[in-house]
């Protein structure tokens, strides 16, 4: 049997997309216009925000929240060694530095360590909501409130997630998504979108994404080329109207791993799972024993998985001159080791997750 780690060309091979597509097109409307504002709107909604954006990356979402809330040269930014590049990226294209904390056993931010690095020049803390899994906003608000500082959120992999009920992207100054393919709210390309109840976030970001341009002919700022792709914005309210079912599909999934690898405890160890909290699974991530040997023997055995990242930012050769060490971030650095994403994507079929529990077990039986 053949388990692949993702469902993308089923998912785009489908005659109702097509039509959106062909009707679309004849409407002659490239740039932003209404494709772009219906699924702004949509979105908002879903997010319970009062506004969103719709731009060309996440990436560009995180850098441009940042832009719009003057974070740059001479800031300091607090988030995490064990996201994706981007998130880092766009800390340092706005000029500002990214201070790192250790991460928790859920693979997000530890709330504890917020408060030990926080000096005069930290202006915001960026937590970001790793496999889908909501940070803890009740602790970094805690923190945020006490120093005065922003909470931008990395929501890249949690379209959807809440605490509570709310959700994810709602709780900081803004709340940046990525459309990438990857990603569960996805499209045929790059695009990302940024939440926010601030009116002056919006504002700025909104002259910031189109070159600054106030109206046609004036020019309020410089700004950058960042605009939500019409087409793809056409893709993304498709996408859209099916997302509470991706989302179930994957939930349903982690579900069944949960239950059926809960029994390989301590060689598989699973996060633990927060009541009141709506996880998405963007990623899977389990830590494995021998994690290397099983996902050579997985892939062997027709299944494909990942690692989500092996190597922590703050050993990256890019970050060399940040000056972090092996050893700073114990945590993270061990999980580097351990942590192995199993496909998990909405097109699985029971026999497949049946099959990639059973290799598991016939790895660690074996041993
Ligand atoms: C994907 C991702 C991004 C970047 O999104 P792009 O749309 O690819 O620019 C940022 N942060 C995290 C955590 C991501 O997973």
């Amino acid at each position: 049997m053949e388990v692949k780690y993702l469902g993308l060309t089923q998912q785009f091979n489908d005659e109702s997309l097509f039509s959106v597509i062909r009707e679309g097109l004849q409407k002659g409307q490239f740039i932003l216009g209404p494709e772009v504002q219906s699924f702004e709107s949509r979105f908002a909604k879903f997010c319970g925000t009062n506004y969103a954006l719709g731009l060309n990356s996440g990436t560009d979402a995180l850098f441009l929240a940042l832009k719009a809330l003057d974070v740059g040269p001479g800031d300091e930014v607090v988030t995490v060694p064990n996201t994706f590049i981007a998130t880092v990226g766009a800390i340092i294209q706005a000029g500002a530095k990214p201070v790192f904390v250790d991460v928790n056993e859920e693979y997000n931010i530890d709330v504890h360590l917020i408060e030990g690095v926080i000096t005069e020049k930290t202006k915001a803390v960026l937590p970001v909501h790793l496999t889908g899994n909501p940070s803890d906003m009740t602790g970094v608000f805690g923190v945020a409130k006490r120093h005065g500082l922003y909470v931008i959120e990395d929501a890249a992999q949690a379209v959807g997630a809440s605490i509570k009920g709310q959700s994810v992207g709602s709780f900081g100054t803004a709340g940046c998504f990525s459309l990438h393919p990857l990603k569960n709210l996805n499209v045929c390309g790059d695009g990302g979108i940024l939440v926010t109840n601030s009116e002056a976030v919006y504002e700025k970001a909104r002259l910031l994404r189109n070159h600054g341009l106030k109206n046609r002919d004036e020019v309020e700022l410089y700004g950058f080329n960042s605009r939500l792709d019409t087409l793809q914005a056409m893709v993304a309210n498709w996408v859209m109207d099916q997302l509470d079912l991706i989302t179930e599909a994957r939930i349903k999934n982690a579900k069944k791993y949960d239950e059926a690898l809960s029994e390989m405890v301590p060689r598989i160890k699973i996060p633990p799972r927060r009541d009141h909290v709506r996880q998405v699974f963007h990623t899977y991530v389990i830590q494995a024993m021998d994690r290397d040997k099983l996902m050579v023997y997985l892939g062997q055995n027709g299944i494909e998985t990942k690692v989500h990242y092996p190597i922590p930012i703050h050993l990256q050769k890019a970050s060399k001159y940040l000056g972090y060490k092996e050893g700073d971030f114990p945590v993270c650095e061990n999980q580097a080791e351990e942590i192995l994403s199993l496909p998990i994507h909405q097109y699985l079929g029971k026999e497949q997750l049946d099959y990639v529990i059973d290799r598991i077990k016939k790895f660690y039986n074996r041993l």
